[in-house]
């Protein structure tokens, strides 16, 4: 088994019986609760596509690792291709979920580890490289799908993790034992967590002296004991419990809390135990990589705002219509400039010591800041083109009710040649492209906030260079 199909996938998730939260109450049964299925669906279509005649030749590839077929989510990149193919692949499943499909962290730490165990056992003499290579063949071989469980509570940003007051709010390693280890905290917005067979815990920032605890990367399964998943609230949840005017019914995202209440993880789990000289490599590896992928997937979601906003055109009778014609342009460039940056990234992408190749930072930094701006900015194109029925449009139950449902038909017909039914579809749609807030808001934080890719610009750029150049020009000899 190295590449499942998306039964096989679902079937895999029924195996596992992690502790989970919805609205104050135990989720027994995750894979069948409507709101965690869409999510499910999301991350399922990696699975779909890549056992499709049509796409499995973008989405597989045999692992050097393996020697088996494996999807391409379970690959750290060994080439220029690889990196350029990951860009791809989140276009292509941003066309067809609409929405963040959920699979794509977890390989993010992947790529992370494979190329920081190798840097730090090179340091300090550690076993985590061959630890990591075992892991890796592990998801390999069963096609797994990983969480990156990055993000901590953090309690008060201006303090160390250390400092804290409750020393737990970053998570830590409370007990080493003979065994394993023991590590106590919680992480937040943990994409798609009831999706994934396994949570890989990364520090979430550079770390100092003091923070060696805190210092820790590890992998576990996502129902092992002592981890409890809070599924967040969010703007969709209610229609998606319900089965009515989701939009997109079919997909969904969800992001718990996940508390790690003094859970046990063996030795040959654990990446990373103390060496806080590689916390601040190890987050920048992984969110550059995330930066990358959200390069892919955003454009492919901005597609599917650009087609929703055509479609809504046609049925409003505003096809012609010059200034929103030129607002679907200003989509369009959105959408490209998103996926040039990402795939310029990959193509400037450089082989690592361990044989991964890294993204160019700058690059696929550039490209989620454009992210954290534009999809705002398409959103408010796409809400000015369809028109304010985005935001109130009565219920699909109003429509089948028989003393007000016929009004409401009459009344909301478009352009001639447009049904009724079609025209509330891709309104509900627009809707939910608009205001999912799971994946509006990782528009902007996502991979981290925007002062964040910021940073990694300014840091990551050759600003020395930059003044040569200038000074050069204008005759200045130092
Ligand atoms: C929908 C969604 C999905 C996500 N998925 C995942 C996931 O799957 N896995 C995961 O690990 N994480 C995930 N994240 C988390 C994401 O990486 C974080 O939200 C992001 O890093 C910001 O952290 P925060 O939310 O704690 O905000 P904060 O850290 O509180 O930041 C709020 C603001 O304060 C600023 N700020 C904070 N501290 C400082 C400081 N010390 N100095 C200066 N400025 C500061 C920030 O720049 C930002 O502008 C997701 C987030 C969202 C919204």
């Amino acid at each position: 088994m190295a590449v499942k199909t998306f039964d096989q996938y679902v079937e895999s998730l029924r195996k596992l019986k992690p502790v989970a939260y919805m609205f104050g109450e135990r989720l027994e049964n995750a894979v069948d609760n409507p709101r965690i299925r869409a999510g499910i669906n999301a991350t399922g279509a990696t699975y779909e596509l890549a056992t499709s005649a049509e796409h499995r030749d973008l989405l597989t590839t045999v692992s050097p690792f393996t020697g088996e077929p494996i999807n391409r989510f379970t690959l750290p990149p060994q080439s220029i291709g690889d990196l350029v193919a990951r860009v791809k692949i989140n276009r292509l499943l941003g066309n067809r979920v609409g929405t963040c499909h959920q699979r794509c962290t977890g390989l993010d730490c992947l790529c992370a580890l494979s190329i920081v165990t190798y840097n730090i056992d090179r340091k300090h003499g550690t076993p985590y490289y061959d630890r990591f290579l075992e892991f890796l063949r592990y998801m390999q071989h069963n096609d797994f799908t990983a969480n990156a469980s990055v993000t901590d509570v953090k309690g008060d940003r201006g303090l160390d993790p250390h400092a804290q007051a409750d020393k737990d709010l970053y998570l830590r390693v409370v007990e080493r034992q003979k065994d394993g280890i023991i590590v106590r905290g919680a992480k937040v917005h943990q994409t798609g967590s009831l999706s994934c067979h396994e949570l890989i815990a990364l520090p979430t920032r550079a770390m100092g002296k003091g923070d060696e605890d805190y210092a820790v990367g590890f992998a576990v399964p996502a129902d092992t004991r002592g981890v409890i998943h809070v599924v967040g609230r969010t703007s969709m949840d209610s229609r998606e419990l319900e089965g009515v005017d989701c939009g997109n019914p079919r997909y969904g995202k969800y992001c718990p809390t996940v508390i790690y209440d003094d859970v046990f993880v063996p030795w040959e789990r654990v990446f990373l135990c103390g060496e806080i000289d590689f916390t601040g490599e190890m987050v920048h590896r992984f969110s550059a990589y995330h930066r990358q992928s959200h390069g892919g997937c955003k454009s492919g979601k901005l597609d599917v705002m650009a087609g929703a906003a055509l479609t809504m055109m046609d049925y409003n009778g505003t096809a012609r219509v010059a200034h929103l014609r030129e607002k679907v342009v200003d989509m369009i460039h959105k959408a490209e400039t998103l996926y040039g940056c990402s795939l310029a990234a990959s193509y400037e992408g450089k082989r690592e010591p361990s044989g991964t190749y890294f993204i160019d930072a700058v690059l696929a930094n550039a490209s989620k800041l454009h992210e954290g701006r534009d999809m705002a900015e398409a959103t408010r194109l796409l809400i000015d083109i369809c028109g304010g029925y985005v935001a109130d449009l009565p219920s699909d139950r109003d429509f089948q009710n028989p003393e007000v449902g016929g009004l409401l038909k009459k009344y909301l017909q478009g352009a001639a040649g447009s049904s009724v039914e079609s025209r509330v579809r891709m309104l509900r749609l627009a809707e939910k492209l608009a205001m999912e807030s799971a994946d509006t808001v990782s528009d902007i934080h996502g991979g981290g906030s925007s002062q964040a890719h910021r940073l990694t610009i300014l840091r990551e750029s050759d600003l020395d260079y930059r003044k040569r150049c200038a000074k050069r020009l204008a005759g200045i000899e130092e």
